[in-house]
């Protein structure tokens, strides 16, 4: 049975007193769910949230970190510091970092590796342009994207990956792939994986969608057979919100 999610990624926002404030809203609002519930807040709030939910379920996810040990890396965070402050969950390849802070496959690869030396769990985003969807490339570039950066992992790493299908045409645009389209990509994206490793590892592997899921869209996505949750950008950021969407899973 594979796991299902439902991911928070706060990106820049929230400061220490909101992020309290909303840690506290979800704690006491959160429902008896059968799937994982995960906030990703701002680095500098993380070792709070940690300590703040240390009573709930609700598990902490970094937003990013660099590959190396530690070093002369100004303004970044290693894999070391997240595990120091008990954050095992890494959101990778997220595509505002892809489009901002120009992260590539081939970086995304080495981030990857450092995360499973440490045996950290990822969330691995990846998705097409609008561009590549309207000229039909999308299942190209998501194959691409998942060959550069994960399959040269053995079959055995893939418990600690979770995968996330974020379509960049959709994330904060208020525009939703449909569930038709959100299950098309997720089955391809499984027999891709099948046909590069097994059934097994394809099977196993939960795959999330994002962009633009709110509580009024996210039953019709997530019950499709091959949606197994979501990561959530702006609905994540109010707790009613949030918790409309754990209760649609
Ligand atoms: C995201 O940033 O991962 C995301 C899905 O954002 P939004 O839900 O706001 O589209």
């Amino acid at each position: 049975m594979r796991t299902k999610i439902v991911a928070g990624n706060w990106k820049m926002n929230k400061n220490l007193e909101e992020t309290e404030a909303l840690l506290s809203e979800l704690s006491a609002k959160l429902p008896n769910t059968h799937a994982e519930v995960i906030v990703a807040p701002t680095y500098v709030n993380l070792a709070l949230a940690q300590r703040n939910l240390q009573a709930s379920s609700i598990k902490v996810a970094a937003q990013n970190m660099h590959f190396a040990e530690n070093g002369a890396y100004t303004g970044e965070i290693s894999a070391d510091m997240l595990l120091n402050i008990h954050v095992d969950t890494v959101i990778l390849g997220h595509s505002e970092r892809r489009a901002y802070f120009g992260e590539d496959d081939e970086l995304l690869a080495k981030k990857v590796n450092t995360a499973l030396d440490k045996d950290m769990t990822i969330i691995f985003c990846f998705g097409e342009e609008l561009e590549e969807r309207k000229s039909g490339n999308h299942f190209s570039v998501v194959e691409s994207q998942l060959k550069n950066a994960l399959f040269h992992l053995d079959a055995s790493a893939w418990k600690n990956i979770v995968l996330a299908y974020e379509p960049v045409w959709a994330i904060g645009t208020g525009e939703t792939a449909s569930p038709e389209q959100a299950q098309e990509m997720h089955a391809f994206i499984r027999k891709t994986i099948s046909e590069a490793y097994n059934t097994e590892v394809a099977d196993e592997v939960s795959i999330l969608y994002g962009g633009s899921v709110k509580p009024g869209n996210a039953a019709d996505i997530f019950g499709k057979p091959d949606v197994d949750g979501g990561l959530i950008g702006g609905a994540s950021l109010k707790a009613d919100d949030f918790i409309a969407i754990i209760k649609a899973i």
